[in-house]
């Protein structure tokens, strides 16, 4: 029998079921909305292939949804740090069409190209690298925000377990995965050419945004030896759109407005907020 024939057939059908059969075919959408748009195109008189199609666009314009918030989720992104946060007017040298052109995706992702932001503590590099990984899920694009610390110390873990190259190959689903901090990760404190393994395996093929406090010539603290540090850094710029960041820390700037718009806390002055300064180090931010 052909599928024409059977489309022929005439066949019992049971509506009672027909909850069950939408589960069982995972189309929740179409087990929502069925019956009021049933009831909307028998008083339309709508042709019945118009119902069928109008439902399955509806079952795959939420499925899309569904995705995104999924990859929302797995993207571990700060919350709050998106574009509709984000002042450009604070960062004058940063151009918001580039960025705008960044977030959309499209060729850079697609050939493994990376973005590296640089700039002092408290200018943004972390909430400007959130918002562009926040606008490329959105677009559809898988993205994994972490700290570049904890990504080495999970990749230590499986070193130790042998299972380095899974534990990389398993990264490859992301479209961008963001290392914030890179500056923070100290070969003293631990092996540290995972990172550097991590890099190669996606060099040409899978993009990183790094974000960093100190510039290329201080990377020697990060990678084991010379000749990686070289390597990695080769492999990153290649293609690679660099941001420089250098402004005064918004945090403090903020800070110090709040600082002068309340008369309470007029006394806090730029000195006492830079006398701070070292605890921001060590909470990592
Ligand atoms: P960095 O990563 O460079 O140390 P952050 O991105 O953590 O700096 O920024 C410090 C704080 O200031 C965060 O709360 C961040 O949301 C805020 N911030 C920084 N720059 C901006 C900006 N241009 N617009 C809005 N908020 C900003
Ligand atoms: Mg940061």
């Amino acid at each position: 029998m052909t599928i024409h024939d059977q489309a022929r057939e005439p066949i019992t059908v049971d509506l009672a079921r027909l909850p069950t059969l939408l589960t069982a075919l995972r189309l929740p959408t179409i087990g929502r909305l069925w019956s009021q748009l049933a009831e909307r195109s028998d008083r339309e008189g709508w042709p019945a292939a118009r119902y069928l199609a109008t439902l399955l666009e509806h079952e795959l314009a939420e499925r899309y949804q569904r995705r995104i918030q999924r990859h929302l989720q797995e993207a571990e992104l700060p919350a709050g740090k998106s574009f509709a946060t984000f002042d450009f007017a604070a960062v004058p040298m940063i151009n918001m069409s580039q960025i705008t052109a960044l977030a959309a995706g499209g060729s850079w992702l697609n050939k493994g190209a990376n973005i590296l932001a640089f700039g002092p503590s408290g200018v943004g590099k972390s909430h400007l690298a959130a918002a562009l990984g926040h606008a490329l899920v959105e677009n559809g694009y898988r993205v994994l925000f972490t700290r570049t610390t904890d990504m080495v110390q999970r990749l230590q873990t499986a070193r130790r377990d042998f299972t380095l190259e899974s534990a990389v190959d398993k990264l490859d689903k992301f479209d961008l995965l963001i290392l914030d901090d890179i500056s923070y990760v100290r070969k003293d404190q631990a092996e540290t050419s995972v990172l550097f393994e991590l890099i190669s395996a996606r060099y040409e093929r899978r993009s990183l945004l790094i974000t960093a406090n100190q510039p290329f010539g201080k990377w020697d603290d990060i990678f084991p030896d010379k000749a990686m540090t070289v390597a990695a850094i080769d492999r990153l710029v290649h293609h690679a759109v660099i941001l420089e960041i250098n402004t005064e820390s918004y945090r403090r700037k903020t800070a110090i407005s709040r600082a002068s718009n309340s008369s309470s806390d007029a006394k806090i002055t730029t000195t006492q907020l830079d006398a701070k300064k070292p605890n921001r180090h060590v909470r990592g931010d």
